[in-house]
């Protein structure tokens, strides 16, 4: 039997007196084929070592533990540290933290792995409130996460298409990112209202494009899908301005960059949104 076959999961909901924190996006796995197909995901073996990320009642870890190094899992609900406790005693290989994740020190961490050396991958079935993409914050190479699919979606989705937008430029300029597969709300406890994705991301030895300056990249990026029907000559006077002196700097920047202003933000690549931000800064804007 495993933690996340449906009775096990309810029998240790029950024991423990479980209640779900929505605030936290609780909602645990049932489905052990999707566990396994999680890890073969990761490609997770004993030389990795796994940062999970909200363990819960540990469907995920238990799986994770039988086919890593080791296992470091932060859950910030101390009330899970019990049931944890319970769940995975038969585990030695897991140290669970009681910490928020988005504020833990995880560079000073990971020292903490017994075999330090080995390749790091994190694996997570993400709570849907954590949307910002959380490669940033955490500096490691490999991610395979479970995510709301429409933000797995988003993050992954290529031009021309209806999710492509600043976040598939914030991530992909850093990570290569595939949907692996979907997986339906009915195979968690409860189940939430929306489907969930696992995504998987590398990050690329250097960024995907050059670009002069970062965050004026994303931030171009950003207001070229204020108004997704609206052309981008619309959403960039919208957001530098609409006197005669910015229009014509824009009209040129968008010459260099051989840009059409009546495209819509949707058609570009993110090279092409280096070339208009680097059009851009150079311009003065
Ligand atoms: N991995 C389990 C599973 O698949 O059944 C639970 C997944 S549940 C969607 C998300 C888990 O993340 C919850 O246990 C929640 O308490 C925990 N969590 C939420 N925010 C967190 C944070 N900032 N840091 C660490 N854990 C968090």
């Amino acid at each position: 039997m495993r933690i996340a076959d449906y009775s096990v999961t309810k029998a240790v909901l029950e024991r423990h007196g479980f209640t779900f924190k929505k605030s936290f996006g609780q909602n645990f796995l049932t489905d052990t084929n999707i566990l396994q197909k999680i890890v073969d995901t990761a490609e997770i073996d004993k030389n990795v070592n796994v940062i999970e990320i909200g363990p819960g009642i540990g469907a995920l870890t238990e799986f994770l533990a039988e086919n890593a190094a080791e296992v470091m899992a932060f859950e910030i609900d101390d009330r899970l540290v019990p049931i944890l406790e319970d769940t995975l005693r038969d585990h030695e290989n897991v140290n669970v933290i009681n910490e928020d994740v988005l504020k833990a020190d995880l560079q000073t961490r990971v020292k903490e792995f017994k075999n330090p050396e080995l390749p790091i991958k994190v694996v997570a079935n993400l709570p849907y409130y954590i949307t910002t993409p959380i490669e940033s914050k955490i500096p490691f190479a490999e991610f395979v996460v479970m995510m709301q699919k429409e933000v797995a979606d988003r993050i992954s989705a290529e031009p021309n298409s209806k999710a492509y937008g600043s976040l598939s430029i914030a991530v992909q300029y850093y990570m290569t990112a595939k949907v692996a597969f979907v997986v339906p709300r009915t195979v968690f406890v409860p189940a939430p209202n929306v489907d969930s994705a696992i995504l998987k991301m590398t990050r690329r030895e250097q960024p995907l494009v050059e670009v002069k300056d970062e965050d004026f990249l994303f931030r171009v990026a950003k207001a070229s899908f204020v108004h997704r029907r609206k052309t981008l000559w619309n959403n960039l006077t919208n957001h530098f301005g609409k006197s005669e002196e910015v229009k014509t700097k824009l009209e040129q920047a968008l010459e260099i960059a051989d840009i059409k202003p009546s495209i819509r933000g949707e058609a570009l690549s993110i090279s092409d949104f280096a070339h208009l931000s680097d059009a851009l800064s150079e311009a003065g804007l």
